[in-house]
């Protein structure tokens, strides 16, 4: 990755950073607790206690996206920046690009 190439990617790994923290507060905001209200029935009820789940969830990938996201980009001013953290190939830009919080490349994820 030239230093072009990556003023970019800190740039998208800012960006990134901005968008997580928004949509973190609006879930935060879903998975308030749900008041014990007869007035929204049992049907909606259950429904909201479904989403209250699916929201937690999100909620929780969101954080650990962030929580990359900012060790991504405290690296970024490491010179190993764009290696892969398990086989040290340099990771491509373009995946770089798609997911700057990913630390290594196709072939030694999972
Ligand atoms: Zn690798």
């Amino acid at each position: 990755m030239n230093k072009k190439e990556k003023k970019k990617l800190v740039e998208i790994i800012a960006s990134r950073i901005e968008e997580t923290k928004e949509e973190i507060i609006e879930l935060k905001e879903l998975v308030k607790p749900i008041p014990l209200d007869a007035s929204i029935g049992r049907i909606s009820r259950m429904d909201a206690i479904n989403n209250k789940s699916i929201n937690e969830s999100a909620l929780r990938d969101k954080e650990k996206q962030l929580n990359k996201l900012e060790k991504a980009l405290e690296n970024s001013k490491d010179d190993n920046f764009g290696m892969c953290t398990k086989c040290g190939d340099e990771i491509p830009f373009g995946r770089l690009e798609y997911m700057p919080h990913t630390t290594r490349c196709v072939k030694c994820v999972g």
